[in-house]
């Protein structure tokens, strides 16, 4: 007998009808004899459709108030699906996250997981019933209703799954698994029967949203095995763990494991501020104060004028309202003399262990966007990916380009192993 966590995301649980099959998923593991936590997002869309209600009042919402209403969202997939077990016959019971108690900070919108009390789950499963808890919140200090971030009920799931040590942590999906790039974006895309966390990390960090990357995070540093399936099927999926299970040979086969986009990003150009020191630390320091994650910086000397230069960088798209505001803010303090806003942008990436030792990678693919005449706006690198912001136009050409230049494509990867 094992423990096994069960994760079904928003299109898994998308309608009462599918909210059956995946009742019936989780009561056939449990009469097979296993104890079964099961983590539920909400219908898909409807987290969507909450914050853009929390909009009609404003531009910046409440925070407070924005997590106290998307957390319902989840909360009427929990009960539904206790319910679809008990008409099948099988005890289940629903928690919210302030039930369990997985307890957050007070980062409103994307709080971080500081505990989890296993007390009230193992009270559940310890009686023969299916565990149903809520995902993407949790309860701060002061008891406010918090949430994870979008895609937070991965993190739910896993966090879960390594508090209660459960054996495997399985996330149920609209896919069968981990892609060599979005199968939505390239048919070309090849399932990746086994990955290392350090590659689902940086896929995920760079746009792969099949996980979140605090999932990875968290199964990484806990060790939970994650096996990424699909709800609809029951394909072999793939299975995240650690460097170590791979054998040599499965390393220096793979020089790249996948292709990420991510077009959730806007890029911000303060142009004509002084260029002298601390000019940076103050504009980056105010983003900092306010909350607001930066992710690609440049900068460069402005053609303008002497002394003067532009300050270039991307933050999520959800972010912007709140940079724009910090920058109108700092930027007369560092001199600035205009702010250029672009949301139409993408990153995209390559990742993969193997370009710890192959040279040339990023060169290889700055030519192959070359070669479709995609122009690079931004860079950024790390010691297993390249990224490169461009006109989000681009996206899907600049994705299967390199999907093809690296030899991802499923019908070459036949033909080199034939
Ligand atoms: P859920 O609602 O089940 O959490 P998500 O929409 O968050 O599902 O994540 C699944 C989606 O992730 C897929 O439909 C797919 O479009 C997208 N995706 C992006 N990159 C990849 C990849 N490399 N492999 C698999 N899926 C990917
Ligand atoms: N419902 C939340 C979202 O749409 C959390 C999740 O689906 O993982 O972001
Ligand atoms: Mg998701």
């Amino acid at each position: 007998m094992s423990l096994v966590v069960m994760k079904f995301g928003g299109t898994s649980v998308g309608n009462v009808e599918r909210i059956r099959n995946v009742a019936q998923r989780c009561a056939r593991v449990r009469r097979e004899g296993h104890d079964v936590v099961v983590i539920v997002s909400a219908m898909a869309g409807e987290t969507n459709r909450l914050l853009a209600r929390a909009h009609e009042f404003g531009e910046i919402p409440d925070p407070r108030e924005m997590d106290a209403l998307a957390a319902t969202g989840e909360q009427v997939t929990a009960a539904l699906t206790a319910l679809a077990l008990q008409q099948q016959g099988v005890a289940a019971r629903s928690l919210l996250g302030h039930q369990v108690r997985i307890l957050t900070d007070d980062a409103f919108t994307k709080a971080r997981i500081r505990a989890i009390d296993d007390t009230r789950i193992t009270e559940v499963t310890r009686q023969g019933a299916v565990c149903v808890v809520a995902g993407f919140q949790g309860v701060d200090d002061a008891g406010n209703i918090t949430t994870l971030g979008r895609g937070g009920s991965d993190t739910s799931a896993v966090a879960i799954a390594a508090a209660i040590d459960a054996d495997v942590c399985e996330i149920y999906t609209d896919v069968d698994g981990v892609y060599t790039t979005d199968p939505n974006v390239s048919p070309a895309a090849r399932k990746i029967p086994r990955i290392t966390y350090e590659e689902m990390l940086e896929l995920a960090s760079l746009g792969a949203k099949v996980l979140q990357i605090r999932s990875v995070e968290i199964a990484m540093k806990y060790g939970v095995p994650i096996h990424v399936r699909s709800s609809f099927s029951d394909a072999e999926g793939t299975i995240v763990t650690s460097e170590d299970k791979f054998s040599r040979a499965d390393m220096e086969a793979m020089t790249i494991a996948g292709v990420a986009y991510d077009k959730n990003e806007a890029k911000l150009t303060l142009t004509g501020v002084e260029d002298m020191p601390g000019v940076v630390a103050k504009v980056f320091g105010a983003l900092a104060e306010k909350h607001v994650s930066v992710d690609m910086i440049i900068q460069n000397v402005a053609t303008g004028g002497a002394g003067l230069t532009d300050v270039t960088f991307t933050v999520t798209k959800a972010d912007l309202a709140r940079a724009k505001a910090v920058i109108n803010d700092v930027g007369p303090k560092v001199g600035m003399k205009g702010l250029l806003v672009d949301d139409q942008v993408v990153k995209v990436s390559i990742v993969g262990l193997g370009m710890r030792s192959h040279a040339g990678i990023a060169a290889k693919m700055f030519q192959l966007l070359a070669a479709e005449g995609i122009n690079i706006q931004a860079i950024s690198t790390s010691e297993i990916k390249v990224s490169c912001l461009m006109a989000a136009k681009y996206t899907e050409l600049a994705v299967r380009a390199l999907h093809t230049g690296f030899g991802l494509d499923a019908a070459t990867v036949k033909e080199e192993s034939a």
